[in-house]
């Protein structure tokens, strides 16, 4: 669907099932999941044929298992059912779990498994210069996809697993995941089959490979390598980093194949001009990656930390870095003794990236980054006028999407107060995974709560994510 032209995603024969109510005002709504449908049903919405609602876990126990064999005569994948609370008040009441609602759980068909014959182990290089082997399968369809390429995961994986190149082995897929090779079928060996031989150089830069002590991966060491200057670009302009639409992979390669982008600090010098000039590139998609390139230099300084690709550090990670340190530069300058004083960064994290911003070279592309116009400033500061005026929120517990910090810096975007004790002036708590004891205070005080999703909604309807 992320395509550079929208017309091309238009016409694909996208088609969608409303299973839920995100968010209404004015009027009322009905009490129970199961209404709701049947309500949005009426409204002209598509909703699922297959729903029902049983009264004991039995039968419903019962129902699920039925749809292991039924599936297949549905014109469209599934990957299991969702059991659902059909009461609403109890959703408010049971809340949710991170990313997990407790009232409703997903009944997961077991992994489709199949065989097929291994025909190569080889392998590609990762982001850090990991060497990651993967199966090169005789294509078969599990559960209606063909299935070509499989994980093998590391070295010791394939060792262990006793895999070898030649042998007919168990592949199995379960909903998104990436299908994996299970293990060989011993009775089917015949004798010819090849063990793997790790590659001893790196098949991008030819270096001589290096495996640390007690690690299962191999890795190329060499800083300029091809391999790892792509997965290094793929990784900054993904989402959860800078989030750039439409510079995806084939962009990626021709941009670095024609040597119009060594680093990510080269995108932004990009041209208008420079990209019509590659094939397939028409005026509507160039203007679009020019545009989302822009929109880019403004992502906070968590997202181009983020973005950088620093050995251990996540988006959580990288939040907590920079709210701390509240500019690039103070990080920069930061001994690791300071980083590891940052509330849960550990000595490893610290010591990697203080040696990060020791390098010359890492120092240089934030150089060219600042020159090429990102920003990389925190949030927005607190107290401005926004449609959150005048109230006062306060998080409990780890939301999904965001760390407290970056929550708190949405809320403070949209003129609302943040802090961190719930009083009874305390209009909202926003309460996430393992909320404490703020979560019963509040009920006591009667201030509105808000779950995960109710503030997701709550920041798209003023517009932000
Ligand atoms: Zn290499």
């Amino acid at each position: 669907m992320r395509q550079l032209d929208p017309s091309i995603t238009a016409q694909r024969p996208l088609d969608c099932f409303i299973y839920a109510l995100g968010w209404a005002e004015g009027g009322s709504t009905p009490a129970t999941h199961l209404k709701t449908l049947q309500w949005l049903g009426k409204l002209g919405f598509q909703i699922n044929p297959h729903i029902e609602k049983y009264r004991t876990i039995d039968e419903v126990w019962k129902h699920c298992g039925t749809w292991v064999d039924k599936r297949d005569a549905l014109d469209y994948e599934i990957d299991g059912v969702v059991i659902k609370i059909d009461d609403l008040a109890l959703h408010e009441r049971l809340g949710v779990v991170g990313r997990e609602p407790r009232w409703a759980i997903a009944f997961k068909f077991p992994p489709t498994q199949r065989t097929t014959v291994l025909k190569d182990i080889e392998v590609n290089v990762g982001r850090t210069g990991s060497i990651n082997p993967f199966a090169v399968l005789e294509p078969v369809n599990i559960g209606g996809t063909t299935v070509k390429m499989a994980t093998l995961h590391n070295e010791e994986d394939i060792k262990r697993k006793d895999v070898r190149i030649g042998d007919t082995v168990i592949v199995q897929r379960a909903g998104d995941v990436i299908p994996q090779v299970v293990g060989p079928v011993l009775s089917k060996r015949t004798g010819k089959e090849k063990r793997f031989r790790p590659p001893r150089k790196c098949p991008s830069c030819k270096t001589k490979l290096v495996r640390p002590e007690g690690e299962v991966m191999r890795y190329c060491i060499n800083p300029a390598c091809p391999a790892q200057a792509f997965r290094r670009m793929e990784h900054f302009v993904s989402r959860g980093a800078m989030d750039i639409d439409g510079v995806g992979e084939q962009l990626t390669l021709t941009l670095m194949k024609e040597g119009l982008v060594e680093d990510p600090a080269d995108l932004y010098a990009l041209t208008k001009e420079q990209l019509l000039k590659l094939e397939r590139m028409g005026e509507k998609s160039a203007q679009n990656v020019v545009a989302a390139i822009d929109v880019s230099r403004e992502r906070p300084l968590a997202r181009v930390l983020f973005a950088l690709g620093i050995r251990h550090v996540g988006s959580e990670t990288a939040s907590l870095l920079a709210e701390h340190f509240g500019s690039m530069e103070a990080l920069m300058e930061a001994s690791a003794g300071e980083l590891a004083a940052v509330s849960t960064i550990g000595p490893v994290v610290a010591e990697s990236v203080h040696s990060y911003f020791q390098e010359k070279q890492n120092r240089a592309l934030i150089e060219k980054l600042q020159a090429g116009g990102v920003l990389m400033k925190t949030a927005a500061p607190a107290t401005r006028d926004g449609p959150l005026s005048g109230q006062s929120f306060v998080i409990s517990g780890t939301l999904a999407a965001f760390s407290r910090p970056e929550a708190e810096a949405r809320i403070r975007s949209l003129g609302g107060l943040t802090s961190s004790s719930l009083t009874k002036k305390t209009n909202v708590l926003v309460v996430g995974q393992s909320p404490g004891s703020k979560l019963a205070k509040a009920q006591r005080y009667e201030t509105k709560i808000l779950d995960d999703a109710g503030f997701m909604a709550l920041l798209r309807e003023h517009g932000v994510n």
